[in-house]
């Protein structure tokens, strides 16, 4: 018997959500047994669902609503975009003036802020998945353009968070992503994840990790022969596999061994871009010097959906020099330079340059990371909280003495999140190693951090009884 639903007035929200929306990373059975949860709106870093009730977001969204919530000076550019122009694209040499200030933004911020001045043209899209899809494409055009169609391989980390997006989810190094999908397509190949803590051998010191895990990327590049590698994709912090930190003098390694074979360096800077790790860009914290430069969530703080890809002088030189031959480069999106993402993308950086965010970032974050520290350091359960600027981790394990993980399936991080909610804040259960994580808008006050904080602690007691 086929029972056709009609949505009517009869449903609650809660009802038609479960009757009607596919959520992104969400189990459908746990929807369909615990229902939604609805947000009805935000301002700064509070939010409300639509029973009324008040959460701070720890997490802003999904790492990305820098300037907090409710900014009338993006939604007042937003509509006078609309009214303006609305859309038009931006295929065979259309434009648009919010694009090509935009651009021009983006890459002057890249070369002052961050010492990347060889960083020569912005692509855009709408999407972190499709800025490293664009990457993806890209680096093999510029090698078959150069004459090396065998060297197309892509090596990323296990842990590593790339998208989901065929090519970029390949990239992704967390097989949560993969399975039942038939991921990760062929040629891309996963090398060490880089977390000391959790991987680190037994007196085992950072650096000599670091040695370790450089010399296996070494002997893969070796195995696979370097002619058939074409590129190597980092995000300078992990984000969604744990928030870790680069160990001790890794990327100056990484960067010799690739320059070495010739392998481009892919940053992927859509966490770590516009301020987040309390410098403008991750590869300026961490001296690396990326062939291409993919960022999306912090160019608007999420307001509208913009990704660009940033792309250097040696890799646009060859597709220029190539183009009287080759015509039309043919990739591009209906949204690539949209005007209104374009213009948001400016009235949001205006906010982040006009309230010195990043500079607060800098302050507010080993702020946020004491209290948490401070106020974790008994707990038995936390063997590591960590971070940089405002991108905070706290891993959980079953044995500080021995770092040993709670047993897979566990999830200590996810009962101390749900938790967590019930006290009215947010904090994120990554699906990589056990760790929540904290990533709250760049303009957050010190009173907000402490509230948040303190909101969090009570939720962790509240689920200490589960986890003896
Ligand atoms: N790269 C990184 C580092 C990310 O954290 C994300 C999303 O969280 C992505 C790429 C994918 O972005 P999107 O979800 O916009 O496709």
């Amino acid at each position: 018997m086929t029972v056709s639903v009609s949505p009517s007035a009869n449903f609650s929200l809660e009802e038609l959500d479960k009757l009607s929306l596919f959520h992104p990373v969400t189990s459908i059975a746990d929807v369909q047994k615990n229902g939604p949860l609805i947000y009805a709106k935000a301002g700064g870093v509070r939010m409300r669902d639509h029973h009324g009730r008040d959460l701070i977001d720890l997490g802003a969204g999904l790492w990305c609503v820098n300037v907090g919530y409710g900014r009338p000076e993006i939604a007042d550019a937003a509509a006078a975009a609309m009214r303006n122009l609305s859309y038009y694209h931006t295929f065979g040499g259309a434009s648009n003036e919010a694009t090509i200030c935009l651009a021009d933004r983006i890459l002057s911020l890249l070369r002052e802020r961050a010492g990347a001045g060889h960083l020569a043209r912005v692509f855009f899209g709408s999407s972190g998945s499709d800025a490293n899809d664009s990457a993806y494409k890209l680096i093999r055009y510029y090698n078959n353009l150069l004459g090396r169609p065998q060297k197309k391989k892509v090596i990323s980390r296990l842990g590593g968070y790339h998208g989901v997006t065929y090519a970029s989810g390949s990239l992704t190094g967390i097989s949560a992503y993969h399975t039942a999908f038939d991921m990760p397509i062929e040629g891309v190949l996963h090398t060490a994840c880089p977390h000391y803590y959790r991987f680190g051998e037994d007196g085992e010191s950072e650096a000599a990790f670091s040695d370790r895990i450089v010399a296996d990327l070494a002997a893969m590049i070796e195995r696979e022969g370097p002619e058939t590698i074409a590129a190597f994709i980092a995000e300078p912090v992990m984000g969604t596999g744990g928030v870790l930190l680069p160990p001790a003098d890794y990327f100056a390694k990484v960067q010799a061994l690739l320059d070495k074979h010739d392998i481009l360096l892919i940053a992927d800077e859509v966490i770590t871009g516009f301020g987040r790790t309390g410098q403008w860009f991750g590869s300026g914290a961490y001296g690396l010097k990326p062939d291409i430069i993919t960022m999306a969530k912090g160019i608007t703080s999420a307001y509208f959906p913009v990704s660009a890809t940033a792309v250097s002088q040696r890799v646009w030189r060859v597709l220029e020099e190539a183009s009287p031959r080759m015509g039309a480069v043919m990739h591009g999106f209906t949204y690539s330079g949209h005007p209104v993402g374009s213009a948001v993308a400016m009235a949001n950086l205006d906010i982040v340059e006009r309230d010195d965010l990043v500079a607060k970032t800098a302050e507010n974050g080993p702020y946020m990371l004491r209290q948490l520290q401070a106020r974790l350091a008994e707990n038995p359960y936390i063997g590591d909280v960590r971070g940089v600027g405002l991108m905070i981790g706290v891993e959980f394990v079953a044995d500080r003495g021995s770092r040993r993980a709670f047993s897979a399936g566990l999830g200590p991080h996810r009962l101390v999140a749900r938790h967590a909610l019930e006290r009215g804040v947010l904090t994120r259960a990554l699906p990589f190693i056990d760790v929540n994580s904290f990533s709250p808008p760049l303009s957050i006050t010190r009173a907000e951090i402490d509230e948040g904080v303190d909101r969090y602690v009570t939720a962790l007691a509240d689920a200490m009884p589960a986890l003896h």
